[in-house]
């Protein structure tokens, strides 16, 4: 069993309501650490010191500005076990220069954060779990995550590849960043609509389906991007921080 809570369900930026991407993992992984991310981690009760393992889909903001904000979390708490980083080529040093560049007292972060840079397509094992990646359709490169019965895709446009990570999973969270009128224009940026997040659903035979990744733009129409996707797909839910579920 595993329990996957929506730390931020958002996309883009933040609104008043969804912090940016982010999912929490049993107590000790967390998937992409999005702005808002960790004030919702601390809402539902985490514990900074739990957590081993953070999973970077890309690096865009939306996707990591606070992971400053974790690292900080842990050190004010006194943490001194390693924690580990994997994500795209990049992130080592991103995430570096982004502790450097906030002038983080050596006396104040007493732990180390050890990077795994990996390739999408690369299959790596974490504790229990066989890690498998695929490459998703992004403007950067983007891993899209199966950890076990979850998959999540990051940001990408409809993807064969995607499908096939995704296969059979239990709990599928699937970019959905528009309405289906807007398909052309969000395929081009690197994004899905709720309707084509529903057909890699019905196509991959994901148990279900979370549509998340809501920008500001649709936080009045999620009404109209749920019933899209559920015309294509039945098990559609809408991503809401701080929904939980077990996988
Ligand atoms: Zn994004």
């Amino acid at each position: 069993m595993m329990k996957v809570v929506v730390l931020g369900s958002g996309g883009s930026v933040e609104s008043a309501n969804r912090a940016c991407s982010s999912y929490l993992i049993n107590s000790n992984m967390v998937i992409d650490v999005g702005p808002g991310s960790y004030r919702n981690f601390l809402r539902y009760g985490g514990n900074p010191l739990k957590v081993r393992y953070f999973f970077i889909t890309h690096l865009h903001g939306d996707h990591f500005f606070d992971i400053g904000a974790f690292l900080w979390g842990m050190s004010y708490l006194g943490r001194v076990e390693p924690v580990a980083v994997i994500g795209p080529k990049g992130v080592k040093e991103s995430f570096e220069s982004l502790i450097r560049n906030a002038n983080t007292p050596k006396t104040f972060m007493k732990f180390d954060v050890e990077y795994q840079e990996i390739d999408p397509g690369e299959r790596i094992k974490v504790e229990d779990f066989e890690v498998n990646t695929e490459k998703g359709e992004h403007t950067i490169t983007d891993i899209a995550y199966r950890i076990g019965p979850l998959c999540y895709t990051g940001d990408t446009a409809p993807s064969e590849r995607i499908v096939e990570l995704c296969k059979k999973a239990s709990l599928l969270i699937h970019d959905s960043s528009g309405l289906s009128e807007n398909e052309d224009y969000l395929n081009k940026v690197g994004h899905s609509s709720g309707r084509q997040a529903a057909t890699e659903a019905l196509q991959a035979k994901a148990k279900k389906l979370l549509l998340t990744h809501i920008t500001p733009a649709l936080s009045n129409q999620t009404a109209k991007l749920k019933a899209e996707a559920l015309k294509v797909f039945k098990e559609t839910f809408i991503a809401k921080d701080l929904f939980e579920t077990e996988v």
